[in-house]
């Protein structure tokens, strides 16, 4: 068996073709968890898997088509990587949508809140559910949740949508880290300040908007994808075994700032 901080251990990782979910299935599996990397972009996903299975080997990583928002695909998911690899001990819920369209209160289409609601907290309440069902059959696990520092402090440029669903991502986290403590589940919520992602870059597309946000970030940088997946490695790990119920900021000191240094 490999040796590493998650050797012996099954994970599946949502937005695995994404940023942070891409960088935190690579990290699970240097670690030597076995992976199923799950995404609605299926090209996305194959290719994440691909490059997995090149540092890691073969057997490393699966790839797995999922719209999270229906609940029978999560639930053939998690199926899936049973039956694949026996068991599950991590579940990473980290896909979600920021939609190009979400704005303030007055101007958000029902369809835009509805589908954010239907991804981000929706289909981190079925991830939840599955993977709980799942657990109990091998005695726990760690259920982590991707929400963001935007559930915990105001900004003043709007998606009103966004922020809603990543508030209930902390206040449902919370509640099932306390319903199913006694289980060995233990639940926390990962909240990434902004990162180098091209879909933050191309939003922020001049050097004044970048300035804009980077004023009010201590470290005075954006944060890295790779940087998260350590945060989530540790939730993940039984390092953190006495950690349930936490919003764990992996965001600079962005959410604990008021004046920033010069
Ligand atoms: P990303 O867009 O690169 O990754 C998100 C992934 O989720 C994509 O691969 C996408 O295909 C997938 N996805 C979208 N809808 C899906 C669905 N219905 N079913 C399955 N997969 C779906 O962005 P990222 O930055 O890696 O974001 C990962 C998580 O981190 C998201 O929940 C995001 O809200 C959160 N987050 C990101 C930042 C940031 O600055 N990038 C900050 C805070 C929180």
């Amino acid at each position: 068996m490999t040796s590493g901080r998650l050797s012996g251990k099954v994970a599946i990782v949502t937005g695995a073709a994404g940023g942070i979910g891409f960088e935190t299935a690579a990290l699970f599996a240097k670690e030597g968890a076995k992976v199923v990397c799950a995404d609605l972009n299926e090209a996305g996903v194959n290719k994440s898997v691909a490059k997995i299975m090149e540092i890691a080997g073969a057997d490393a990583a699966i790839a797995f088509k999922v719209d999270v928002s229906k609940e029978d695909q999560v639930k053939a998911l998690i199926e899936k990587t049973v039956d694949t690899f026996g068991k599950l001990d991590i579940m990473f819920n980290n896909a979600g949508i920021m939609h190009p369209e979400d704005d303030n209160a007055l101007n958000t289409e029902d369809r835009v809140w509805d589908l954010t609601m239907d991804i981000n907290v929706k289909g981190v309440w079925y991830g939840c559910k599955h993977a709980i069902l799942a657990m109990r059959k091998s005695g726990g696990g760690s259920i982590i949740n991707t929400a963001s520092f935007v559930a915990l402090m105001g900004a003043a440029t709007p998606q009103l949508a966004y922020t809603a669903s990543k508030g209930a991502v902390l206040a449902m986290t919370r509640e099932l880290a306390m319903v199913h403590a006694r289980e060995n589940i233990r639940f926390n919520s990962l909240c990434p300040g902004p990162i180098r992602t091209p879909l933050l870059m191309d939003f922020l597309n001049t050097e004044e908007k970048k300035q804009r946000r980077l004023v009010h970030v201590p470290q005075g940088r954006f944060g890295e994808a790779i940087e998260q997946a350590y945060g989530a490695l540790f939730l993940a790990s039984d390092e953190s075994s006495f950690v349930t119920g936490t919003d764990f900021r992996v965001d600079g000191g962005l959410a604990s700032s008021y004046v920033t240094p010069e």
